[in-house]
C-alpha cells in the first residue's frame, strides 16, 4: 500500500561537517532501488523529510533513519496512505532554506510535485511543508530536552515506618506509588493501589469477589488505605485512592463513611484525592454528580484518571473540571517520538492551564518521556522510572539529577 511518512529531526550538533549534498545523492540511488520517492528540507538546524513508498519499505527505512547518528530528536509527524505519490519523479531532493528564500522553496516544491496550487492548499503533506518553511529555526519545546544530561539517583522515601509483607485480618492489601515533582524533589502524593491477599492485581481481586458486592467492597476497603497511610506516617502528604463512581452512588452513606474513616485515621479531607477514570465518569455522570458535590463540600479532592484513554476526552471538561487530571500512559508513552501525541498533550496542557487543573503524567518509564513532558510544562509524574508501587509501603524513589556528562544507560 502506498505510504507517505513525514518526520522532523534536528542536526546532531556534534556532527556539523558532513555534506548534505552527498547524503542526498546517496539516498537518491538507494531510494531508486527501493522505489522510494520524496524530498528533504533543511533550515540549518531542523530537517523535515517526506518519504513515499510501499508500507514495508517505508517502515524499514524509517527504523534505519531513526538510528542514524547524524540527526536526533526524530519525531514522526504523519503516516498516511493514498492513491498516488506527490513526488513521483523525485528520488530524493534537497531544499536548503539557508540558500533559498521561503518563497522560492515553496514554488520549487510545488513545481516538482504533482500538486497544483489549488490542490496544495488542501493537502496535509503540503501544509506540513509550508509550516516548516515558515517556522522559526528551533523547534518549540525542545530547548531543554536533554535526556542525555540526566541520571537517576535512588533515595529512601521519607517515611519512618515500614511494614514487612501482608497485614493480617484484611480482605485485601494496598500498594503505594508516589506521584513526584522531580524538579522540586518533592512527593506530590501517594496513590493507593488495591492488591489481593496473594499480592494479585486489582483486576484479579475484583474478579474473584461476588459481583453483587463489588461496589461495597470497593468502598469499604478504602479504610485499609487510610489505615496504611496512618501506619507508615504520611504526615501532611496527600493520599490518592481509586474508586468506581458507583461505589459512591450505590452504597448508602458512602461519602459519610469515607469522611469517618479519613478522620478516624488522623487524616484531613483536604489530604485525600479520589481518582475516577474518564470512562466510568462519563457512563455514570448524572448519578455521580450529587456524590461529586458531597465530596467537594467535604473538602475531598477529585481527579480524572486515565484521561485520554476513553471516548470522552476534552469534552468531559466542558461538563466537569476536577482538581487534578492524570494523562493516560497510552498518550505519554514514547511521546518524544510522536508528533500526534505531542500535539494532543500540548492541547491538554493549554486547556488545564487555563482552567487551573493540576496535571499528572502517568506511566513514565523513560527519561526521554519525562524530559519532553517536563520541557512542555508538566510538573507532576508517576511511573516506574521514578518509583514502583510497593506493597504496604513506599519504595525507593529515583530522583533525576542533572549532570554535565553524557547519560550512559546500562
Ligand atoms: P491506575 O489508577 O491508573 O493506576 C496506575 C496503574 O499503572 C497501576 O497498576 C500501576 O502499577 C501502573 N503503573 C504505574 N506506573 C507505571 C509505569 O511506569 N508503567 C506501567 N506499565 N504501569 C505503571 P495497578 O496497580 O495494576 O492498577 C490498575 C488499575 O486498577 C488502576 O489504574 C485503577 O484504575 C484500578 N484500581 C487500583 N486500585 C483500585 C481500587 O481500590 N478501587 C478501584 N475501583 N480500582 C482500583
Ligand atoms: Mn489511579
Ligand atoms: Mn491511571
Amino acid at each position: 500500500m502506498l505510504t507517505t511518512l513525514i518526520y522532523r529531526s534536528q542536526l546532531n550538533s556534534s556532527c556539523k561537517s558532513f555534506s548534505l549534498i552527498s547524503l542526498v545523492e546517496k539516498a537518491r540511488h538507494s531510494n531508486a532501488a527501493l522505489d522510494v520517492t520524496g524530498i528533504l528540507l533543511f533550515n540549518g538546524v531542523d530537517f523535515l523529510q517526506i518519504l513515499e513508498g510501499s508500507e514495508e519499505v517505508i517502515e524499514t527505512l524509517f527504523v534505519k533513519i531513526s538510528q542514524d547518528k547524524r540527526h536526533d530528536s526524530v519525531v514522526e509527524l504523519m503516516r498516511d496512505y493514498g492513491p498516488r505519490r506527490r513526488f513521483e519523479n523525485v528520488g530524493m531532493l534537497l531544499f536548503d532554506l539557508r540558500i533559498d528564500t521561503p518563497k522560492s522553496v515553496r514554488d520549487s516544491v510545488l513545481r516538482y510535485s504533482k500538486l497544483d496550487n489549488y490542490l496544495a492548499a488542501e493537502d496535509r503533506v503540503f501544509k506540513f511543508i509550508q509550516r516548516f518553511i515558515h517556522q522559526q529555526k528551533k523547534a518549540p519545546g525542545v530547548s531543554s530536552f536533554r535526556p542525555d544530561k540526566w541520571r537517576l539517583a535512588p533515595e529512601h522515601a521519607p517515611f519512618g515506618k515500614t511494614i514487612n509483607g501482608l497485614i493480617d485480618n484484611q480482605v485485601c492489601q494496598f500498594a503505594l506509588q508516589p506521584i513526584v515533582e522531580p524538579t522540586e524533589g518533592k512527593i506530590s502524593s501517594l496513590e493507593a493501589l488495591i492488591r489481593g491477599n496473594d499480592g494479585g492485581s486489582p483486576e484479579r481481586f475484583f474478579n474473584a469477589i461476588d459481583q453483587d458486592k463489588v461496589y461495597e467492597v470497593d468502598l469499604l476497603t478504602k479504610s485499609y488505605a487510610f489505615a496504611l497511610a496512618e501506619k507508615i506516617g504520611i504526615g501532611d502528604h496527600k493520599i490518592a485512592i481509586n474508586l468506581l463512581p458507583m461505589s459512591l452512588v450505590n452504597v448508602p452513606g458512602a461519602v459519610d463513611y469515607l469522611m469517618d474513616q479519613i478522620l478516624f485515621h488522623g487524616l484531613q479531607p483536604e489530604q485525600v484525592v479520589i481518582e475516577v477514570t474518564e470512562n466510568e465518569m462519563i457512563s455514570g455522570f448524572n448519578q455521580f454528580n450529587s456524590a461529586i458535590k458531597q465530596l467537594r463540600a467535604a473538602g475531598i479532592g477529585l481527579a480524572i484518571d486515565d484521561f485520554g484513554s476513553g471516548y470522552a476526552g476534552l469534552s468531559l471538561l466542558t461538563r466537569f473540571q476536577p482538581d487534578k487530571l492524570k494523562i493516560d500512559r497510552e498518550i505519554v508513552s514514547n511521546i518524544h517520538l510522536s508528533g500526534p501525541k505531542q500535539a494532543i498533550v500540548k492541547s491538554i496542557i493549554s486547556c488545564c492551564t487555563d482552567l487551573e487543573i493540576a496535571l499528572v503524567a502517568e506511566g513514565i518509564e523513560k527519561i526521554e518521556e519525562w524530559c519532553w513532558l517536563e520541557s512542555a510544562g508538566i510538573k507532576r509524574f508517576q511511573g516506574f522510572l521514578f518509583a514502583r508501587p510497593k506493597l504496604n509501603g513506599v519504595g525507593e524513589i529515583h530522583w533525576p539529577q542533572y549532570t554535565n556528562a553524557a547519560y550512559l544507560s546500562d
